[in-house]
């Protein structure tokens, strides 16, 4: 059995231990839900005040050009693009991650049109799979979209195929898919490849360039930290950089906004996919969230996310044998950074956990989903959650009648 003290001594090794302090967190609670909204960190407090308090209230309309405004999309870019393998000028920070699909697919439907099929996951994000509908019915041709089973991708793929969008961390189970040889799959048969990166990035080591990835998109209030409704960032290979067209264009994204001509015309690189003005008391927030990512790198993030999950796979088992499946896959390269239990009363158990102050959340039909965070969670917060979940179990609290009906948030 692993003790309390194990934990605490992999707490005294931990090179990322320090980086804690710059969350805002209560000590009493233990945060395991960072995978769907990230706490706040003191730069990102520090960021927005700067820019509320010096570019806005006194720079006012200037700022625009003076604190430099226009460029934050495509600068943040830039920052976000080591932490998935790209380069600089291959991603642009604008949207949402909903809307930067639906951009994505719009455009990639164009470069493929001898073709009529879209590829997705049945079991993708609902949004995902609502938004691509919505695209592939307004495509101006026949498209015809299949959400299938990825397991059997092989079987669907062939030449009909223009596009396959998938989504890299699958946010039910925590199962990681094989960027590269799906992309590789993807691409024998002339097909496109957009993937989705909500629950990869800041999460697992990813390497667009490596892998050859077409187009990517993921959103930025999740494992990066950078608070509610955070804008998304998309990736497109420099390759398909001034042949891909924004199919939502706008003034931003015009070569010469404020020629206010008539006939649009792209501006050059990533540029050209921001569609309106953006949000750039939103965009300070990420600007400080990403100082947080300075002082640790993806691998360290990764080697303390498989330590952590996998110490919280094994107290579950050691404390609770046969009352959870373990959904989400034991192989390393298989995980994503979330471990999901399966439980018929998973509604019940995450409701209970919450008012005892363990801070997870429930995927219906029967997940209870477990967010970890290197960058500001313990390996004690690991023993202490499950030692929790223990005590729900053994005391029967999740059967309580309160958690009979659901919450519209869950
Ligand atoms: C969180 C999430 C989204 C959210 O999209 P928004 O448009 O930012 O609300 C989309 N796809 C997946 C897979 C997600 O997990």
């Amino acid at each position: 059995m692993i003790t309390r003290e194990e934990c605490e001594a992999l707490d005294a090794g931990d090179e990322l231990a320090a980086i804690r302090d710059e969350f805002t967190l209560d000590d009493r609670e233990i945060y395991l839900d960072g995978n769907s909204l990230g706490p706040v960190s003191s730069s990102v407090k520090a960021r927005v005040d700067e820019v509320i308090e010096d570019q806005w209230a006194r720079g006012l309309v200037r700022s625009w050009g003076d604190a430099g405004w226009m460029a934050q999309p495509t600068r943040l870019g830039d920052r976000i693009a080591p932490l998935i393998g790209a380069r600089a000028g291959e991603v642009v920070v604008a949207d949402t991650l909903t809307f930067l699909i639906a951009k994505l697919v719009g455009a990639a439907l164009e470069l493929r049109p001898d073709r009529h099929v879209v590829l997705t996951d049945v079991a993708n994000f609902h949004s995902d799979l609502y938004i691509i509908e919505a695209i592939c019915a307004r495509a101006g041709r026949p498209i015809t979209l299949r959400a299938i089973d990825r397991d059997n991708l092989d079987d669907e793929l062939n030449e009909d195929v223009a596009l396959v969008e998938l989504t890299q961390v699958d946010f039910r189970t925590g199962e990681a898919l094989d960027l590269k040889g799906i992309t590789k799959k993807v691409h024998d048969v002339g097909a496109l490849m957009l993937w989705d990166f909500a629950h990869s990035t800041g999460a697992v080591p990813l390497d667009v360039e490596g892998a050859d990835v077409d187009f990517a998109a993921g959103c930025t209030y999740k494992y990066l930290n950078a608070g509610p409704g955070g804008p998304g960032f998309m990736y497109v290979r420099e390759v398909w950089q001034g042949v891909l067209k924004n199919p939502l264009p706008g003034w931003l994204g015009h070569a010469r906004p404020f020629d206010f001509e008539l006939e649009y015309e792209p501006a050059p690189g990533m540029q050209a996919f921001v569609t309106s003005s953006p949000s750039i008391i939103a965009l300070a927030a990420l600007d400080g969230a990403l100082d947080v990512w300075n002082r640790a790198s993806m691998d360290q993030v990764r080697a303390k996310s498989l330590a952590m999950t996998d110490l919280f796979i094994q107290l579950v088992e050691e404390r609770l044998p046969n009352v959870f499946e373990i959904v989400t896959p034991r192989e390393h390269d298989r995980r994503g950074s979330q471990v999901a239990l399966g439980h018929p009363d998973g509604y019940g158990v995450i409701q209970a956990l919450i008012e005892r102050g363990v801070i997870g959340d429930f995927r219906a039909p029967d997940i209870c989903r477990f967010g970890f965070t290197p960058l500001y969670l313990r390996f004690v917060d690991v023993y202490d959650a499950v030692e929790r979940i223990v005590e729900v179990i053994s005391t029967g609290a999740h059967l309580d009648q309160r958690f009979a009906e659901r919450n519209p948030v869950t």
